[in-house]
């Protein structure tokens, strides 16, 4: 069978494929080629020079890039007259040497298993469960809670898998976050054609970096495709899971829309309730008093309209970031209180919509939309992770934590000064005065800078200290008159699985066990709580580049590994043995007080808890990560016999 990425045979005119060719990515058009006709010479004799991060053109003079057209188009017209036909597999050794171009370095050997598995050639989806015998799954139902981007996936694996399961969503419809976050401007910040499931890539994304409509559509699409609407209870919330050590099983307790609660049981539990999800508001002074509308940007009140309003956005981290420019020209007056000055990744195509061209390219170039997912993973996978960690010599370390975090630092300043210009009073304002990457970096076109120079703009960083019926007050006795506050001050990223209870063996409450300091084996299991799984759960979280939903994926396979161990063994729970958790809790910590988002002058962060520690963030390499959950080590778990 032809593999679902070799593209759909086409008949287009020259003429037309001429002009998509002036808006595809050269490097990828080249990679294509190379697949077309099985000649290496397309990659050999057009080199690109220096790293590609986000320059899907490649760094190649325009000349270059006309030579790779030319040389193209012949090829893509007797391709497309040969009928099409499906490429010959590349060899191995061939298609290394197209990473290493392509990443315009040597790709490390200990990614390429992780690498081949994720562009997945010949479509066979190598992530996929085996399909395991409905009798032995039968007695094994699973409740899924939460029906985001790692719900969904749990529900297509779980029904490959013959698994019998229910998805309980609080929400009336798919996408979780992308269903809740409908805020102006919202849009994913890790590329789009790398931002969604390696078995659904989209090949129609209209941007590079989609829009909340888009990307809730996307996962809507997905879920019908694979027959998982009849499984979800839609406005049904889980209070509380209460693990019954007698009979193996956990009770659930759902309130569903109407207030009403009941109770459903299920052999495993999986956790898949994202990290960003419970919307925190600060508690400030009198806000209770505020006579206008306020509400927090992952609940937007789209009845409230803010033409012509005096509007006070509080938060300016990645959602009120993206807010400001959205709504500044339709409000009378916008005023930013930021307490911490962000890091921004200058990337000029944040905003931009992807070509008529590269979508025709995507799909009907064989396996370009594999190798475009390649060109925007590679950049975006760890190379945060080498400018986040600490060289513990460098000599400067208010500054920067190594030459890298240095060299990011400059690059970041320059981004910013050269904006800003000679505006020392707004430089002062927006220059971070911690080392870069210390925080979750925002991607930025110049949209905000700009948005900070509008007239009816202001950005203040004096600390609020009430609010009153008509507007916020700061510190220093300043009244910023408001006929809207908007909150954009982040979730309850600490405290994971609230607000559910969660009990497990022993009557023990988790969160009460982990207090602060939430843990979990591989981020997946926790010792005490059997047969309870999480996708996301603590040391999971992504800080540094990558994208969560390869994270899911590569968690829900070994979710899934356990679950065929609990159904063909006939086991009556499964969990881990308390020594792995707290070794891997432990190498885990040792890690992240060797990354940038420990470091002191680091004040505010959702990553840090109250005394300062990180117990959410995953330090691993993603190569790292995908080898300690490749599959379970048996020897690290506690398995019980039915009976
Ligand atoms: P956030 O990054 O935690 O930002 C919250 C903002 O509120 C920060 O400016 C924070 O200041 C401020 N704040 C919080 N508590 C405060 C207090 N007591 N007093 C004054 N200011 C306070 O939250 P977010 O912007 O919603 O983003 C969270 C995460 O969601 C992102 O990092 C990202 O992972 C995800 N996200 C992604 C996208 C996207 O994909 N484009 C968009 C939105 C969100 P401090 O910085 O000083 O703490």
């Amino acid at each position: 069978m032809r593999s679902p990425y070799a593209g759909q045979p086409f008949t287009t005119s020259t003429d037309d494929i001429a002009a998509a060719l002036q808006d595809v990515s050269v490097p990828t058009l080249l990679l294509s080629l190379v697949h077309i006709t099985g000649d290496p010479r397309f990659i050999r004799e057009f080199k690109p020079v220096g790293i590609f991060l986000n320059e899907v053109q490649g760094f190649m003079s325009e000349e270059e890039k006309q030579r790779a057209r030319a040389a193209a188009l012949p090829v893509i017209t007797a391709y497309r007259d040969r009928g099409c036909p499906e490429p010959t597999p590349l060899s191995r050794s061939l298609i290394k040497e197209m990473m290493d171009w392509a990443a315009c370095e040597t790709v490390p050997d200990e990614y390429l298993p992780l690498l081949f598995e994720e562009l997945d050639f010949d479509g066979a989806d190598p992530r996929r469960p085996e399909a395991l015998d409905p009798q032995t799954t039968a007695e094994l139902p699973v409740v899924v809670i939460g029906c985001g981007e790692s719900g969904i996936l749990a529900g297509i694996r779980l029904r490959q898998a013959n698994i019998p399961f229910t998805i309980v969503e609080k929400n009336g419809g798919p996408g979780g976050t992308w269903w809740e976050n409908s805020y102006p401007g919202a849009r994913v910040d890790v590329a789009n054609h790398f931002y969604c499931y390696s078995f659904e890539p989209s090949n129609d994304w209209t941007h590079y970096f989609a829009e909340q409509p888009e990307l809730q559509a996307y996962f809507s699409r997905v879920l019908d495709k694979h027959g998982l609407s009849e499984h979800v209870l839609w406005h049904t919330e889980v209070l509380a899971a209460e693990w019954d050590d007698d009979d193996g099983m956990w009770r659930l307790v759902l309130r569903s829309q109407n207030g009403r609660t009941t109770t459903v049981q299920a052999r495993a539990v999986i956790t898949a309730v994202g990290q960003l999800n419970r919307p925190n508001i600060p508690e400030f002074e009198g806000a209770g008093t505020f006579a206008g509308p306020s509400f927090h940007s992952a609940a937007w009140d789209h009845s409230v309209q803010l033409s012509g309003k005096h509007v006070a956005l509080i938060g300016a981290g990645a959602s009120g970031f993206q807010i400001a420019p959205a709504i500044a020209d339709d409000v009378a007056r916008l005023i930013i209180f930021q307490r911490t000055a962000q890091w921004m990744f200058p990337n000029a195509m944040y905003h931009e919509r992807v070509g008529d061209g590269v979508r025709w390219a995507m799909n009907h170039l064989p396996f370009y939309g594999r190798w475009y997912r390649f060109l925007v993973m590679w950049p975006g996978a760890d190379k945060g992770l080498d400018a986040a960690r600490v060289d513990p010599d460098y000599p400067n370390q208010d500054y920067a934590v190594s030459e890298l975090n240095a060299a990011a630092r400059l690059m970041f300043t320059d981004w910013i000064t050269n904006q800003v210009g000679d505006d020392r009073e707004l430089l002062a304002k927006v220059l971070p005065d911690y080392p870069a990457t210390g925080k979750r970096t925002l991607q930025d076109n110049g949209s905000w800078l700009r948005t900070l120079r509008r007239d009816n703009v202001e950005l203040v960083r004096t600390p609020i200290q009430r609010i009153t019926p008509r507007g916020v007050v700061t510190e220093d006795g300043v009244t910023y008159a408001a006929d809207v506050i908007v909150y954009a001050t982040g979730f309850r990223h600490t405290e994971v699985l609230w607000p559910m209870t969660i009990t497990g063996r022993d009557g023990i409450d988790l969160r009460s066990m982990w207090g602060q300091r939430p843990y979990a084996y591989l981020g997946i299991t926790v010792p005490g709580f059997p047969n309870f799984f999480m996708l996301y759960g603590p040391g999971a979280h992504l800080a540094h580049g990558g994208s969560l939903i390869f994270n899911s994926e590569l968690q829900m396979r070994y979710i899934n590994s356990c679950l065929a161990r609990i159904a063909e063994q006939n086991l009556h729970s499964l969990e881990p043995t308390a020594e792995a958790a707290s070794a891997w809790h432990l190498r885990t910590q040792q890690e992240i007080t060797k990354m940038v988002w420990s470091h002191p002058a680091v004040k505010h962060s959702y990553f840090k808890n109250a005394d300062g520690e990180i117990h959410t963030v995953s330090p691993w390499r993603l190569s790292e990560y995908w080898a300690a959950v490749r599959e379970p080590k048996w020897s690290h778990f506690v398995a019980r016999r039915k009976g």
